[in-house]
């Protein structure tokens, strides 16, 4: 166990000690196994927990769209399908939302790793009402957190929920993409999502599943892919969309709110919880400088408050992705391996981060892997 609290299976996960199967970031979820002394992974629920009764939007008009959308999650994992059966009476609790923003709302995520009393609302999640329809930005990490969501929405604006953007793979982003279907919005995402859903879709499903049951959801696949850049009219109301090359993830996405000048950052920027690497550590280093570039009022990090004067965050997220490259550099440049990088690189952070230890060392393994094909040794 790699200090892993609340971890009860890292390996089961993540294919090893260090597993480089995953080294998904956050990690798929964690089992509760709580351990004297050791934080208990259910301590801090969120503000609003759904009752989720009402997985309601038709059978008929899921069997189609799954069967469109998401044969291959289907056939993966059956998940989708026993929703579709369950057909159940449901009514979801809107998620208490901030609105940092006039009409840019943010549910801000705890600073824990999923469990099935969050039910994977670990992220900042939210949606953006234009004068004709609302973009969701990020649909959360589970069905039961997508409903949430979506109560959410309903509760301020009958416009139609046009659009949900995905920014990344990582499930507490994507899996409560089927809370959305019943509106037929156009799921936009990164051009390299359709692949990494492909990749671990079925993976990140069958876990949360066992995680949530029925509430566990499911990734979708996008009907609209942004390679560079792209827009989005909302009615007076224009979402300036860019794809990201490998940084955070392999597919990363930001958003920028022209009208009030808010950048959606995503998992490109955390606050408080440690960030977690799961694309290139030198490609997040670039794509930090060419964000700082963007002019804006505030941002919207992945992780953290619901926002923040930009670019506020970007010089602690460099500073930590600095240190753990520096650090994996000099231990590779003396021979050393992974296992020599683990108990060394980036530890002067550990303090200036939550959950740091849950994540450093997955974070080591990736810089590791990557780091080791520029030194000659
Ligand atoms: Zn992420």
């Amino acid at each position: 166990m790699l200090g892993g609290l609340c971890v009860k299976s890292f390996a089961a996960f993540n294919n090893g000690p260090i597993g480089l199967r995953s080294l998904a970031a956050p990690r798929p979820f964690q089992l509760v196994d709580q351990q004297p002394g050791r934080r208990s992974c259910g301590e801090n629920r969120p503000r609003v927990i759904p009752t989720l009764a009402s997985w309601d939007p038709g059978e008929n008009e899921m069997r189609r769209t799954f069967g469109r959308r998401n044969a291959a999650a289907i056939a993966a994992g059956g998940v989708l399908a026993s929703l579709v059966r369950s057909n159940r009476a449901r009514a979801a609790v809107a998620a208490d939302m901030a609105e940092p923003a006039p009409g840019l709302f943010v549910r801000v995520g705890v600073t824990e790793d999923a469990t099935a009393a969050n039910i994977d609302a670990i992220a900042n999640i939210g949606f953006v009402v234009g004068r004709e329809a609302v973009a969701v930005i990020d649909p959360g990490g589970s069905l039961a957190d997508g409903l949430a969501l979506r109560a959410a929405v309903l509760a301020r604006t009958s416009l139609p929920i046009r659009y949900v953007i995905v920014t990344h793979i990582h499930p507490d982003h994507i899996l409560g993409s089927p809370a959305f279907v019943q509106d037929k919005p156009v799921f936009i995402g990164h051009a390299a999502l359709p692949g990494a859903i492909a990749e671990r879709g079925a993976f990140y499903q069958t876990n949360m599943h066992t995680l949530l049951g029925d509430d566990g959801g499911a990734a979708v696949m996008p009907d609209r892919l942004v390679a560079t850049t792209d827009t989005i009219d909302l009615g007076g109301r224009v979402l300036e969309l860019r794809a990201h090359g490998p940084a955070h993830s392999g597919s990363d996405l930001t958003v920028m709110d022209r009208a009030t000048s808010t950048l959606w950052a995503a998992d490109l920027l955390f606050e408080t919880r440690v960030p977690s690497l799961d694309g290139s550590v030198r490609g997040w280093l670039r794509e930090l400088t060419a964000l700082e570039a963007t002019q804006a009022a505030r941002v919207i990090p992945g992780h953290g408050p619901a926002s923040m004067p930009w670019p506020d965050g970007v010089a602690d997220v460099r500073r930590y992705l600095q240190t753990l490259a520096g650090d994996v550099r000099k231990v590779l440049d003396s021979g050393g391996e992974l296992e020599d990088a683990v108990s060394v690189a980036a530890q002067t952070e550990r303090g200036r981060w939550q959950l740091f230890d849950d994540y450093n060392p997955h974070n080591i393994a990736h810089a590791v892997h990557e780091l080791e094909w520029e030194n000659p040794l």
